[in-house]
């Protein structure tokens, strides 16, 4: 065999092969190593690739060289690249598209690596002077921080948090300089001044003893004690000499919850987000990668940290759907940290006060060791629920006069009330306000099942994006011949506006996508309220994460479009979403209420979820999964393809159903996606179901490389999902 003398390089392009390279100009090919960034020609481009292997030359071709090798030593390695070449495999997706999504933005474009000494600001001569004179306020009380000694970025978040604005300003006057620091010191950590109750105690007794990859579910209700429980478990971990990683859900990531870590774990908690620079990210993902950072708090892409001296990984609210990427490389976070636990070789905590079904079907298989907190912790008593029956109540803005009433008397009692929307779901579905009726598909309904059809062609037209079936949408309800049909869909807005104009006396806030763009302002929005009466108003952002002690309402509408959704996970996404909201109610040594308006009061979902809580809902749907031969009892596949006109995108798909009919996997479609047109271009969907994984990926690896080849591909933008959150 002949010597290496040529790279393999994984690059970010959407081809599903590895390049080969020539080394740099003097170098030999082993001198470059598994894991390097290397800049490269490509095309008319240059591109910042990874080498992921060393091959001998191929016979008569002109191989083109690397230019420059980025890194002195390799970025990605061992286990972290290892599990990345298996997840690269698992989502037939390309190893150089896998590689950039695990780097941070600044590594994946190849700048150098950033300098991680530590640096912090001291308040300077002119800041001395200047310091007496200054008005009371926040840069003042930055400045006096400064004036005692040089903090870094992760003191001041822990000393004075929303230091960063005042800081520029001192800066901008020349009063703060930028010093190189020694180390963090450790801080000795808070004492754990809650005794756990017997059921924690169970838990963390369980996840310290654990050595090796155990997974652990640990589901309690919300305000059960989860997090003491992560905090004893992360500080065992630390007590070892090793780091812990932590996952926590985009709205979960909050300023309390950090502060409570840094409090509690007496050493810097790295925190890992959107809402940070590039220049951060690349940092902390460094100070991971020499094991700097011993305990990173960090949503989904957080997930790609290295872990050198890996203890311990808690995936909080791991039921949350921010887990799963919907662009590009479509992975699912807590799937992927299963992945790097047992490649670790560490144990993995999921927690939750409503588990996904599938950890919820792994624990009752034995795969995962169930832990249960039953309890609220503390002095808080759960939340009462009721339905509120308003089939032909008039409604304004979407709210019936009882649930005004139930404000109106929850305000004047001094407490705060949350108007919970739920918007999940955008196609809508036709709904008979007079009796409850709603438009379903004859060909994909069950009685236990039944599937809504779409509203169309403005409200024309209603289809099944199942099966296809297309029919008029009728002029009058079927079942009690009302003509009061109408299709679902009352926003926010609409809402906060009736609201205002109802109580004008209190304070009424929207918080939602469109009114917070930044992380910090759903805080500044609670900040405003403070401890006054008042009313929120919002979407999941407000299902989970600040704590809001003075709530004593909630008023959740919109649920019927989650009742009759036609993707199949609704139901579980609506019962996840109705106990996390209930549970906001009454967290403190108040009791609160909790009332779902709804046009379906003997609806099973509700009737369940009512009567046995959250468990006795999900037996009775893993029961119908198992029937209806879904996950988690069968593995799914989603090939997505879009393109101006329909001719093309069914043509694709047509064609990858052909390729997979050799392959023993169920097949459906073509057919319109949920959202048949998005952005002047037509979106059709192919769903590929296999009762075996094996079988479903065997099928996958055989066909996708095909479909990168395939002529009908170049007419069309197309992406494949593994195991997609929405169907
Ligand atoms: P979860 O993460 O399950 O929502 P937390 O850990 O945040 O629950 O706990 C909810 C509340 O109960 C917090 O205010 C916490 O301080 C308190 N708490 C947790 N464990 C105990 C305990 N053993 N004794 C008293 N209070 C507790
Ligand atoms: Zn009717
Ligand atoms: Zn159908």
């Amino acid at each position: 065999m002949t010597d290496p003398t040529v790279l393999q390089l994984a690059l970010p392009v959407p081809l599903p092969q590895v390049f080969d390279y020539l080394p740099p100009a003097g170098w030999a090919a082993e001198q470059v190593q598994v894991g390097q960034r290397v800049r490269v020609p490509f095309g008319a481009r240059t591109l910042c690739g990874i080498v992921v292997g060393h091959g001998p030359a191929p016979d008569g071709v002109t191989l083109r060289a690397v230019e420059a090798v980025l890194d002195e030593v390799p970025v990605l390695q061992g286990e972290l690249l290892a599990s990345l070449r298996w997840l690269s495999g698992y989502l037939h997706a390309p190893l150089g598209e896998v590689l950039a999504t695990a780097l941070p933005a600044a590594l994946r474009h190849g700048e150098p690596l950033p300098d991680i000494t530590r640096r912090g600001w001291v308040l300077n001569e002119a800041g001395r002077t200047a310091l007496s004179a200054m008005r009371a306020g926040k840069p003042k009380a930055l400045a006096s921080l400064l004036a005692e000694e040089a903090r870094d970025e992760r003191q001041l978040d822990a000393a004075l948090p929303g230091w960063r604005a005042p800081l520029r300003a001192l800066r901008e006057r020349g009063l703060v300089e930028s010093v190189a620091l020694p180390p963090a010191p450790a801080v000795a950590p808070a004492a754990m001044t809650l005794t756990p109750n017997p059921a924690q105690q169970a838990a963390i007794e369980a996840v310290c003893a654990a050595r090796g990859f155990a997974p652990f579910l640990l589901d309690g209700v919300t305000g059960s004690g989860k997090t003491e429980v992560y905090l004893h478990a992360i500080a065992d971990c630390l007590a070892r000499g090793r780091q812990a990683l932590v996952l926590v859900p985009e709205i979960g990531l909050t300023p309390q919850l950090l502060a409570r870590f840094r409090a509690r774990l007496g050493v810097p908690v790295h925190a890992l987000h959107s809402g940070l620079s590039d220049g951060e990210r690349a940092r902390t993902w460094l100070d991971a990668l020499h094991g700097q950072a011993r305990v990173v708090v960090g949503t989904r892409s957080a997930v790609f940290t290295p872990l050198p001296q890996a203890g311990l990984i808690v995936i909080d609210e791991e039921h949350d759907g921010s887990y799963k990427q919907f662009e590009g490389v479509r992975y699912h976070a807590r799937d992927f940290a299963l992945v790097r636990a047992r490649a670790l070789g560490v144990p993995i905590v999921l927690g939750s006060a409503t588990p996904s079904l599938e950890s919820l079907h792994n624990a009752r298989s034995g795969r995962y060791r169930h832990l249960s907190l039953p309890q609220r912790a503390g002095q808080a008593r759960p939340p009462q629920v009721r339905v509120m029956d308003v089939r032909k109540r008039p409604l304004q803005a979407g709210l019936a006069a009882a649930a005004v009433a139930a404000i109106e008397s929850a305000l004047q009692a001094g407490g705060q009330v949350l108007v919970f929307r739920n918007r999940r779901g955008y196609a809508p579905v036709l709904l008979c306000h007079d009796c409850g009726w709603s438009a379903h598909c004859p060909h994909c309904s069950t009685p236990e099942r039944p599937t809504a059809m779409t509203v169309h062609a403005q409200g024309r037209m209603l289809q099944c994006h199942h099966c296809g079936y297309r029919r008029p949408a009728p002029p009058a309800c079927p079942d009690c011949a009302s003509l009061a049909l109408q299709a679902q869909g009352n926003g926010t807005e609409r809402i906060e506006d009736a609201l205002r104009e109802r109580f004008p006396d209190w304070p009424v806030l929207r918080i939602d996508r469109a009114s917070t763009g930044h992380r910090d302002a759903v805080q500044k929005h609670f900040d405003t309220l403070g401890a006054r009466p008042g009313i929120l108003v919002g979407t999941q952002m407000l299902a989970k994460g600040h704590d809001l002690p003075g709530l004593t309402l909630v008023v959740v509408v919109g649920v019927d479009e989650g009742l009759f959704s036609v993707d199949f996970r609704s139901g579980e996404k609506l019962a996840q979403l109705l106990v996390q909201v209930a549970g906001r109610a009454g967290r403190a040594d108040r009791p609160g209420e909790v009332l779902l308006q709804t046009h379906h009061p003997d609806h099973p979902l509700l009737q369940t979820l009512l009567v046995g809580g959250y468990h006795a809902w999900a037996e009775a749907e893993l029961a119908q999964r198992q029937a209806a031969g879904l996950p988690p009892f069968a593995h799914l596949a989603l090939l997505r393809a879009q393109a101006r006109q329909q001719d093309p995108a069914r043509a694709f798909l047509q064609r990858a159903k052909d390729l997979l009919a050799a392959h023993a996997i169920e097949v459906a479609g073509p057919l319109p996606a949920p959202m048949p047109r998005r952005a002047g271009q037509v979106r059709m969907q192919l769903v590929l179901v296999s009762p075996q994984r094996p079988r479903l990926h065997r099928a996958l690896a055989a066909v996708v490389p095909a479909l990168y080849a395939a002529p009908e591909a170049r007419r069309v933008r197309w992406s494949l999902d593994v195991d997609p959150a929405d169907l």
